[in-house]
């Protein structure tokens, strides 16, 4: 067994160099807490990119594990398994799911999402109905059709030809779908309900009501991208439930294994129909072990105190956060829904994301950055509020040092 000390300098030796990691290996985390390998302690507001959304290495979520480790691991979807069909029954009662798809990650729930709008409107319209509509700004994963789909167009160079059909519209703008839209060619319009990557910025309720309408007028399905903003991050356990809004396909991963890989696609009956009997599939979706795990979550995370709890502390955040911004000018504005925020920085400061990502490090916090000058925070959803005070004064002092105040 290779037991040999890793260090940082590693990475650069066996990695393939698509990432830049920080430089500290954490190795241990405790709720919204983490250590790195020389004992330096954080705060983690940054939750593994809105994945751990009950903190690191809590004990309901371990004893779930643990108990699934000594009953069967995997089968492969030859044969299905309990803990598969204890989940998707919880996510269809919960939601206005009747059909569920599992996946690994939030791309492949995506990719699954995508493929069965085209294979829909292929078999109720015919071939001619396969255009998508989604929007500029928006991330949907990095498989080769769902990197297509997202709205940035960095994401594809050099990957070309990508797959057709795809035409991207200005989000929270109902007219620029109106134009792009079609009931001979479109069959599906994606939108995160709140763009995540693309810098926190959530859609106006009546964007996506009105998509919700362009949609039905067209006979096109609305997919709803949820894998950032879904589980409990804004304080409902999926946003399409706070917008009132229901779409045809929700995508969820994230959050939904609380730090364990797995995904689902949900769906309608009469829509699911359309991925019949070997029209797709995926060798580990539906793993025991890690729907053993999203069940545990999705039962904590769905108790009605747990997603009150996520809006006394989001003001708590919101509120800490406006007040550095005001103090030392560098917020406009801070937005986004429940413990998804961003904070985004005035004319003055733009560009300078990370930097106060590596100052909130070097003070003991642990954040996010949505692009170059959005400072994002997507914390554990029951982080404690003395947690919540200490980590706004560590950025505080991070703040200090990179405005020299
Ligand atoms: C993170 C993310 C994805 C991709 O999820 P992966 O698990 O990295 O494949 C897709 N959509 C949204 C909205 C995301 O935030």
């Amino acid at each position: 067994m290779n037991r040999e000390p890793v260090s940082r300098e590693l990475f650069d030796e066996v990695m393939v160099p698509n990432y830049a990691p920080g430089s500290v290996i954490p190795v241990k985390g405790e709720g919204s807490h983490v250590w790195d390998q020389g004992g330096k302690e954080y705060i983690d507001l940054a939750g593994g990119i809105a994945v751990t959304c009950l903190g690191h290495n809590h004990p309901g979520l371990v004893g779930a594990l643990m108990e699934q480790a000594e009953k069967i691991w995997h089968l492969s979807n030859v044969m299905t398994n309990e803990p598969a069909l204890r989940l998707a029954k919880t996510l269809c009662d919960l939601t206005f799911a009747e059909r569920v798809f599992f996946a690994n990650s939030g791309g492949e729930a995506n990719e699954a999402a995508f493929k069965l709008a085209r294979r829909y409107a292929w078999e109720h319209f015919g071939a001619e109905k396969n255009e998508i509509i989604s929007f500029k700004s928006s991330f949907h994963g990095r498989t080769l059709f769902t990197v297509s789909v997202g709205g940035q167009p960095k994401y594809l160079e050099g990957f070309e030809p990508a797959p057709g059909g795809i035409h991207h519209a200005d989000f929270n703008d109902l007219e620029s779908v109106r134009k792009l839209i079609s009931k001979d060619k479109t069959c599906a319009v994606v939108v995160e309900p709140i763009q995540g990557e693309g810098g926190v910025m959530p859609g106006d309720p009546e964007f996506l009501k009105g998509l919700r309408q362009l949609c039905d007028e067209n006979d096109a399905l609305l997919v709803f991208d949820e894998v950032q903003s879904g589980v409990g991050r804004t304080g409902h356990l999926y946003a399409y439930q706070m917008y009132g809004v229901t779409p045809d396909i929700l995508s969820t991963a994230k959050g939904l294994g609380g730090g364990f890989p797995v995904a689902a696609m949900l769906t309608t009956e009469k829509v699911a129909k359309s991925l019949g009997i070997g029209t797709h599939g995926s060798t580990y979706g539906g793993n025991a072990l890690a729907c053993a795990v999203a069940q545990r979550v999705i039962d904590t995370v769905s108790q009605p105190d747990i997603l009150k709890g996520v809006g006394a502390r989001s003001e708590r955040l919101r509120k800490g956060m406006m007040d550095i911004g005001e103090r030392y000018g560098i917020f406009s504005e801070v937005r986004g829904s429940g413990l998804l925020l961003g904070c985004v920085l005035t004319e003055e400061w733009k560009g300078k994301a990370k930097e106060f990502l590596n100052a909130g490090l070097n003070e003991g916090v642990m954040v996010l950055i949505a692009g170059p000058n959005v400072v994002r925070l997507a914390p554990s959803l029951i982080i404690p509020e003395p947690d919540i005070d200490e980590a706004l004064a560590r950025f505080e002092a991070g703040v200090k040092t990179v405005c020299g105040k």
